[in-house]
């Protein structure tokens, strides 16, 4: 197997790795090149293959990082098919016409100047409707589902805990009669999540690509992030001001959700009554995706669920979707809590409340996630005395906090835990999506803690896979397919047990059953059985 890394080598974004066994040639992920005009440069080059030739794309997760070019892949010639799980292709198809968006209007923002220089016009990377064309292309599978790309080729995803529907991915491949296994780590969640699983600990593999995001650093001891919210969000409607919570609209937003739910349901909650707004339309849609698709939460979430509390809903919880909606907020004369996007404070209707509350003395402003250089976030943060907004200079004299403990990223102790958790340890690990002090640190810790060979490939480096003996991964594969094919059965006698279940409650109740329901019922065994079947073959 070629193994070629065309982004995220020696560098954080831009996620995409070629892989070409025998005529089959996929990716995995096809992310966007961010941060600075030097990286962004990078997307707009052209493709060292030619998007027609590639059969598959395997996306890990959403994020931008790992999913942005593929509206452009589509634009110029891709007709395979993306497999991802259902999760992320839900989360696609909000977050790629969003993107596209956004490049529209920069583009449009960079045409005015250049009209005005006389210089000719330039095209945006992707409209938001070509993510729309490309959606089409995307098929969602479960978590562990084995996947039969061709006869040499099988996959899995497993869950990553990076965020909703993020995968590892697993790869078996055949070649000359020789079988392994390379396994992808995607990014790795963080343990720290209220929502998510832990990153699945993967069994064996003889190869592993994997991310090293947050090499050097530990994550600072988690404190009660609750508490801390909670201690400034009373003080701040004490003071009768408003609590300012800029946030991604993926994932934290939901985690801060789960965390005011928490808040305001303890017996002798103060917050009952506080008005909660989510200010961002982006997150409005993904708290939407998290509530379709919340068998991908972890199992306390999944239980909390099941038993009538949904986290995402609660009173005072007000979704504002129109700028209309939005600009009220402005007006409102209690004390409230406001969470909108961009989570950085560069874009997005962050910036209007920003302007609304940061000269007033008696309202709090807390950052909830990383806050990179060059941002308005860490301009704020840094304890800039001013700002400018809108064109106006605003005078900072909210409260500024900044509660740590939020972050999608395992650090390096995840890292290594995840290592660890090999029963077998890998031939070679590949360190990619790092800066260069967090790889090289990892790297280091890599041999001396495992003694595990490990390499730093350079963008655009090709290596040749080729297992040195005979590998074991074969079986790992079969009895992976038995587990699954099991799984699916236990799944299906469940649903056969409830169809019983409903049929006699019905007649216990003297009602006839709905004909609808028992149809739609009986159709959804259906569509379980053929999933079972194509496992098998
Ligand atoms: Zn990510």
């Amino acid at each position: 197997m070629k193994l070629s890394f065309l982004g995220a080598a020696e560098m954080v974004t831009g996620s995409c790795y070629l892989c070409e066994v025998g005529d089959a040639k996929l990716l995995v992920d096809f992310g966007m090149f961010q941060g600075g005009s030097e990286a962004e440069d990078l997307n707009f080059r052209d493709f060292s293959f030619n998007p027609a030739d590639i059969d598959y794309l395997l996306l890990t997760h959403a994020h931008i990082d790992h999913s942005g070019r593929i509206p452009q892949l589509v634009r110029r010639g891709f007709k395979g098919r993306i497999i991802t799980t259902e999760a992320t292709k839900d989360l696609c198809s909000i977050m790629l016409p969003d993107s596209g968006f956004i490049q529209e209007t920069e583009t449009e923002w960079i045409n005015r100047k250049r009209i005005r220089a006389g210089k000719p016009l330039v095209e945006p990377l992707y409209t938001s409707m070509d993510a729309q064309d490309a959606l089409k292309f995307f098929e969602g599978i479960s978590y562990n589902q084995i996947f039969n790309i061709n006869n040499d080729i099988t996959i899995r995803f497993r869950d990553a805990g990076h965020i909703l529907g993020s995968s590892i991915l697993e790869m078996w491949v055949r070649e000359q009669n020789k079988e392994f296994k390379v396994v992808f780590s995607g990014d790795l969640g963080s343990k720290n999540s209220p929502l998510l699983n832990h990153p699945t600990l993967i069994d064996e593999a003889d190869f592993v690509v994997m991310e090293s995001t947050y090499g050097n650093r530990l994550h600072p001891a988690s404190e009660n992030k609750a508490l801390k919210l909670l201690d400034i969000i009373l003080e701040t409607v004490n003071k009768k001001g408003n609590v300012v919570i800029p946030s991604f609209a993926v994932e934290r937003t939901q985690e801060i959700l789960f965390e005011l739910n928490t808040l305001k349901e303890a017996k002798t909650s103060k917050l009952k009554d506080i008005p909660v707004f989510v200010d961002s339309p982006l997150a409005i849609n993904a708290t939407k995706i998290f509530e379709k698709n919340s068998g991908y939460l972890n199992e306390d979430t999944i239980n909390l669920i099941k038993s009538g509390d949904n986290p995402f809903e609660f009173p005072n919880l007000i979704f504002t979707k129109t700028s209309d909606e939005s600009k009220a907020i402005n007006f409102e004369e209690l004390s409230c809590i406001i969470i909108s996007a961009s989570g950085m404070c560069d874009a997005g209707r962050i910036k209007h409340h920003l302007k609304h509350n940061l000269w007033r003395k008696e309202s709090s402003v807390v950052f909830v996630g990383y806050q990179a250089k060059e941002t308005l976030g860490r301009r704020i943060i840094e304890g800039a005395k001013t700002v400018k907004l809108f064109g106006e200079e605003i005078n900072i004299q909210s409260s500024i906090h900044s509660i740590q403990g939020f972050s999608g990223h395992a650090d390096q102790e995840g890292l290594l835990d995840w290592i660890e958790g090999f029963k077998k340890k890998p031939a070679k690990i590949f360190l990619t999506h790092g800066e260069d002090e967090a790889i090289t640190e990892l790297s280091r810790l890599i041999t001396e803690k495992f003694d595990i060979p490990n390499e730093i490939p350079r963008m655009g480096q090709t290596i040749e896979l080729t297992p040195n003996k005979q590998s074991n991964v074969i079986k790992e594969r079969t009895f992976a397919s038995t587990t699954a094919v099991q799984g699916n059965i236990e799944n299906l006698k469940k649903d056969f047990e409830d169809i019983i279940e409903k049929l006699q409650n019905a007649v216990s109740a003297g009602e006839q059953a709905k004909t609808d329901e028992l149809y739609y019922l009986v159709d959804e065994l259906k569509h379980s059985v053929n999933k079972i079947k194509k496992q098998i073959n």
